[in-house]
């Protein structure tokens, strides 16, 4: 906490958000990841190890997909708080 943005030297502050993944046509939704957001640009931070948990819920959700045959539509998943 408290170190300002790399790119504008804005303040960050954690902030719940929520990241959409498409692939083969098929849309994932993976929310209440909390990361590190400039307040200025809206740069975000995540965690270390972060953004790496992000893409593997993501790659989970469209291995769901695919099981389910469920190449259209929309898989979402939120991340306990
Ligand atoms: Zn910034």
């Amino acid at each position: 906490m408290g170190s300002p943005c790399s790119d504008c030297g804005g303040q960050v502050a954690y902030q719940t958000l929520s990241r959409e993944f498409e692939r083969e046509g098929m849309t994932v939704s993976v929310s209440g990841i909390r990361a590190l957001v400039c307040q200025q640009c809206g740069e975000v931070y995540f965690e270390p190890g972060g953004a790496q948990a992000l893409v593997e819920a993501a790659d989970s959700l469209f291995r769901l997909g695919q099981w389910n045959r469920q190449h259209k539509g929309k898989l979402s998943a939120a991340v306990p708080a």
